[in-house]
This record gives structure tokens, sequence and C-alpha cells, in this order.
């Protein structure tokens, strides 16, 4: 078995040179849930292994201000689970940190990671996308924000270059009348990787019944990566929510899908949870946005 270098930089600027200037088959890691078991079943073969775990001080963190929340990459899952930020109408994040893993990945698995390994089963993608999320890329040169949904380009494929690393991720805080909700399915009810996921942030003008803005995100909307339902987004917005309304909707959704069968499940059986759970979604955030006015 060929060796692996593990570098340890004493902090983010030596961190940065080191991707920089050095060898091209370094991979970053954080905690190595994803990375690790990855390694060993030979689906990646780094030779350094650049380790940013130490960097608490600068990359770990929960923050709200003037409306705008801020999560460090080495913020964990259970950082999420233990922030009271996300009681309310940020609650699909709660949501989501409740259905990752087991206690053991949650105190470990990061925010960075999770995005940085954009698959398909990953929970945070669907979930900061349809908060609208921005990723912050550093790199010795500076700096740079993308949006999360061009940050995502293929199956562990993103817009992320070789001498940068991910520092941030921030959305705005929903305003007015809106709440998010956040549903998944394995096939066991731990310790499981999504079968189907699907997140909702729905926005209600004053009357309550009009749909302001709606997002929705699966983790395969266009093939095998997290994405936007945008027809589906299209079509709610604008329109009085109704069981009509709702039903039609989920038709719209079945038909931007492209699923496919594998030994986790049938891509019938994917798109019939999927349309259960955008009425689930919707039921849910109106009951909630309803019950807070
Ligand atoms: C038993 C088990 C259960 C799991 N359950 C779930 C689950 O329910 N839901 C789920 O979504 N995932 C799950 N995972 C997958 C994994 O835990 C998550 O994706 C986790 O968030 C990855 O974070 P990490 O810090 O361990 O990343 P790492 O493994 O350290 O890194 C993952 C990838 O991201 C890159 N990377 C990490 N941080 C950065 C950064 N800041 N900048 C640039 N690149 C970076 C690495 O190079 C690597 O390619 C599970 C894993 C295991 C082993």
């Amino acid at each position: 078995m060929s060796s692996i270098e593990l570098y340890s930089p004493p902090d983010m600027g030596d961190a940065l040179r080191f991707i920089e200037h050095g060898d091209k088959n370094v991979a970053v890691i954080a905690s190595g849930t994803d990375l690790l078991p990855r390694m060993r079943r030979r689906l990646t073969a780094p030779t350094v292994l650049l380790d940013i775990s130490s960097f608490t001080e600068d990359l770990k963190y929960i923050s709200q201000s003037g409306g705008v929340v801020r999560l460090g990459a080495l913020t964990t899952v259970t950082d999420l689970l233990e922030s009271p930020l996300f009681d309310a109408e940020l609650s699909l994040i709660k949501e989501a940190a409740q259905l990752f893993g087991a206690p053991q990945v949650r105190n470990v698995a990061t925010v960075g990671g999770n995005i940085c390994s954009a698959t398909s089963s990953e929970d945070m993608i669907p979930v900061l996308m349809v908060l609208g999320a921005n990723v912050k890329l550093v790199s010795s040169k500076g700096e740079r924000v993308i949006p999360l949904r061009d940050f995502i380009v293929g199956k562990r494929a993103t817009a992320m270059r070789q001498s940068e690393i991910l520092s941030e991720v921030s959305f705005d805080a929903p305003r007015g009348h809106a709440w998010t909700a956040y549903e998944k399915l394995g096939r066991r009810n731990m310790l499981i990787l999504s079968l189907v996921n699907e997140a909702l942030l729905l926005s209600l003008e004053d009357d309550l019944e009009t749909v302001r803005l709606a997002r929705v995100a699966l983790n395969r909307v266009a093939g095998k990566v997290p994405a936007h339902a945008i027809k589906t987004e299209e079509f709610l917005a604008g329109r009085k929510l109704s069981e009509e309304t709702i039903s039609q909707a989920q038709k719209v959704l079945a038909s931007e899908l492209s699923l496919t069968s594998d030994f986790r499940g049938s891509a019938a059986y994917r798109k019939e949870v999927e349309e259960v759970y955008l009425k689930r979604l919707i039921q849910r955030c109106s009951s909630r946005i309803r019950g807070q006015a």
C-alpha cells in the first residue's frame, strides 16, 4: 500500500499556501467521515491529507447578524442541533440534523465536508439550497462567494479550485410569513443515507393563502445531484394554496424528476414518495406560518 502523508498546518494562511504550491494530489480533510471510508474502499487515493480540523477558532461558528446566518465550515451537525437559531422558521436544519447518521457521526461530521462531498445522499445540500445559501471559498489570493446551486456541478464535482478551501456557508434568514421543512426516507431509522430527501421553504403573502415564494430542492431532479425543482417552484409562486393546487404541484414535480432505480429503491417508488413529501412539507409549512401569524 502506498504511503499517505498527513499535514496539519499551524494556521489557515499556511494551509492555503500549502495547497497553492504543494502536491496536486492533496485532499483537505475535516473530520474524515466521508473521505476516509472512500479511501478505504479505494474510490479516491490522495497522497497528502491537509488536516484543517484544528482551525476551530476560524471555521467553527454559527452566527446571525443583520438578518444573515453564517455557518463556519467546521460547524458540526451536533452544533446545528444544539443551536436555538433553528427552533422556528429555520427548523428544517434541525429536522435534517436529527435524521443525520447517528450521534457519533453527528458529533464530528461538518457542514463544509457535507457540501464538498457533493453527492445526492448528503442532507445539508438541499436544506441549504432552499435557503438560497452562498458558499465562501478562500485561497491565498483572496476569497470569492458563489451560490451553492452553482457550487455543485455534478456528482462528487464542485466548482472549488484546487487552491481553495470552503470556509463558510451563509444565507438570509427567512422574512415575513415563511417557514421551512425537511423530509428524508431511508431503509432504516438511523444511520441512513437518503433514498429520497426533500426540502421546502414556503413564504406566503399577508392573506396567508397565496404563495409568495416556494423553493423546493431534492436529491435528484434532473440527474444524480441535488437541485431545485424549478418547474414546481414556478408553478406554486402566486397561486392560492388549496388541495387542488397541491395536487397539481405534485404532478409538476413528478414531471420534472429524473429518477433511477438502484439497490436502495425503484424510480417509481422514489417518485411516489417525493410527491407525498411535497404535500406533507407544504401542509407543515403553511400550518406553522398560520399558527405564528
Ligand atoms: C456512518 C456514517 C453515516 C453517515 N450518515 C450521513 C447522513 O445521514 N447524512 C449525510 O448527509 N451524510 C452522512 N454521512 C456522510 C458524512 O458523514 C457527511 O458527508 C459529513 O458531513 C462529511 O463531513 P466531514 O467533516 O467528515 O468531511 P470529510 O470526510 O473530512 O470531507 C469530505 C469531503 O469534503 C472535502 N472537504 C471537507 N471539508 C472541506 C473544506 N472546508 N474545504 C474544502 N474541502 C473540504 C474533503 O476533501 C472530502 O472530499 C455519513 C457517514 C458515515 C460514515
